[in-house]
């Protein structure tokens, strides 16, 4: 199939060694989608947020537009993360900061790629745990806590690259200090 050769002459390497992610459809659908779960339009084959006006109002009037679960929505639902985070260490009185900068950080990078989502974070005490829709987030929120609020981050890939495990600590920081 023509198709599939042009695929891999264009990215060749990494093909072979990333297993695909089965949420994302293997061919791109036709026409417009639009997920219900959270307002993402499939347009010109990406998902966004922001689609031009005419789409828009194809979307509104439901002209030539299928409602369909985009891939993070359905991730969710079925809480199958790609990317995990871990956070150790955090202290109490920065709990609430965390927290803000973490949906903060979700917001920006959703306005990119509605596709990447924070699933749940999950707490307890100074262990946080923060599933993402993709291992790309993440890493991205494990920058963020870096760069924001010191420690150390750690990067770990596994299932073929397709999941990422990124671990936060604060103690690092605090050893200097
Ligand atoms: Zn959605």
């Amino acid at each position: 199939m023509a198709r599939v050769a042009k695929r891999y002459n264009t990215n060749y390497k990494k093909r072979v060694n990333v297993e695909r992610d089965m949420y994302l459809p293997r061919w791109a659908p036709k026409g417009i989608l639009y997920c219900g779960g959270c307002g993402a339009v499939y347009y010109r084959r990406r998902w966004t947020l922001t689609p031009p006006p005419e789409v828009r109002d194809w979307v509104e009037f439901r002209e030539g537009v299928s409602a369909a679960r985009c891939p993070a929505c359905r991730k969710i639902r079925d809480r199958y993360p790609s990317g995990e985070l871990r956070l150790l260490g955090a202290a109490p009185k920065e709990k609430r900061e965390i927290f803000l900068m973490l949906r903060n950080e979700e917001e920006r990078a959703r306005q990119k790629n509605p596709l990447e989502r924070i699933m749940r974070i999950e707490e307890d005490g100074a262990d946080w745990r923060v599933e993402t829709t993709t291992e790309k987030l993440a890493q991205r929120l494990g920058r963020s806590l870096e760069k924001a609020f010191g420690g150390s981050v750690t990067y770990k890939w596994s299932h073929n690259n397709k999941f990422a495990r990124v671990i936060w600590q604060k103690e690092a920081m605090e050893k200097i200090a």
